[in-house]
């Protein structure tokens, strides 16, 4: 089959790679039919994450049809329509029962090798899925495949964001990034009933996107965020501060807006080695802090069952559609957002 694989520090290669099989009697085999670049693929493409083995088939955003299923997959028969949340999970295990499903005892992030172990990504033709009856998720017919990829990642993860902000009538929100997944939170904001929301981006494209989806755009390139805040909330602060790009600098800017008793809900992935604001600014504000993985299985489910992807153009984001062969322009495009990119997806035939 087809597939782009890890070729080290910012090199994507097209290869033919052996058709994955069946491992275990829990395991399916997952025909792709569209695949996503993330955000999170971003850091592997830069290589910022060591250790992964060169040969790792990218990507952990997919939706597909099942083609083969192992003698233990009960709920899942072939030619079942599906999406997949980005880690694996066991439904049984202490985190699967009470909703954490990222940190699954068994779980695995899909395109995260090392050292032989680990999972191949979902940019590819097929995809080994362990444990398919309890990472998988039905995708229904009236949900397209866009809104299925977004669901398995980065709209459950901006509704994760949103709800451990604590969202309520008459307080003021902010959400900080408004890439993919930032735009994503500010629907799962509005959603949760954020009256005043502000979206904060440098970057007008983005910032756009997000007033269409319902939020007051500050540009942090070009305006006093911090004024603007304290203006429209009696000088106190944001209520909550939703921070959605991962780095050193934004989470600095959160607890700057946040009011004492606010909370920082940050879905970043950061690497720093601590944080950019002291214990004592933590203290002094009453700081709430909620961060992490998302559990995209649980929330997955969840918004499926309450029909939350249905109601809103989450696929709108979706600037950008490229073939599996066009993998390598496909990554520079979505990196250096060339041509107003937004989030890129990859058809595998
Ligand atoms: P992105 O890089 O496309 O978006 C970040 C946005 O922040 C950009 O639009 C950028 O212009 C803006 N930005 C950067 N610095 C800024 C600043 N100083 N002030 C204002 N705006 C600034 O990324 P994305 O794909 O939307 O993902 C966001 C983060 O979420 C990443 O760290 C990604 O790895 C992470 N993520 C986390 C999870 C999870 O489970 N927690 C899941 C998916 C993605
Ligand atoms: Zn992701
Ligand atoms: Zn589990």
């Amino acid at each position: 089959m087809q597939a782009l694989t890890f070729g080290g520090k910012e090199v994507i290669e097209f290869s033919t790679v052996n058709d994955p099989q069946l491992l275990h009697p829990t395991d399916a085999i997952v025909k792709i039919t569209l695949a996503g670049i993330c955000g999170s693929d971003l850091h592997v493409y830069h290589g910022r994450e060591t250790g992964l083995d060169f040969g790792t088939i990218m990507g952990h955003e997919f939706t597909g049809i099942v083609e083969e299923v192992g003698n233990d997959v009960k709920k899942y028969k072939v030619g079942a329509r599906v999406l997949s949340p980005f880690t694996t999970s066991c439904g049984e295990c202490y985190y699967c029962r009470i909703g954490l499903t990222c940190r699954c005892e068994k779980g695995n992030l899909f395109g995260w090798m090392q050292h032989g172990h680990g999972l191949h990504g979902a940019q590819a033709t097929y995809i080994r899925v362990p444990m398919a009856d309890s990472t998988l998720i039905p995708l229904s017919n009236d949900l397209n495949e866009q809104k299925g990829l977004l669901l398995g990642d980065i709209f459950s993860t901006g509704y994760f964001c949103a709800d451990n902000a604590n969202i309520k009538p008459d307080t003021v929100h902010v959400v900080i990034g408004c890439g993919p997944v930032g735009l994503m939170t500010i629907i799962a904001a509005k959603h949760l009933g954020a009256e005043t929301l502000f979206a904060v981006d440098i970057i007008p494209e983005r910032l756009a996107m997000a007033k269409q989806f319902g939020s007051v755009t500050l540009n942090a390139a070009t305006e006093n965020v911090k004024e603007e805040i304290l203006t429209a909330s009696n000088g106190r602060g944001a209520d909550s501060v939703m921070e959605v790009v991962g780095s050193d600098q934004t989470l600095k800017l959160a607890i700057n807006l946040l009011r004492p008793g606010g909370t920082i809900s940050s879905v970043g992935v950061h690497t720093a080695p601590n944080f950019s604001f002291s214990p004592s600014e933590a203290y002094d504000k009453n700081l709430t802090y909620k961060s992490g993985r998302c559990p995209a299985h649980h929330y997955s489910e969840k918004l499926l069952r309450e029909e939350v992807p249905q109601r809103y153009n989450i696929e709108n984001i979706i600037t950008h559609q490229f073939t599996l062969r066009e993998g390598a322009n496909a990554y520079e495009v979505f990196d250096k957002k060339l041509d107003n990119c937004i989030k890129a997806v990859l058809l595998t035939e």
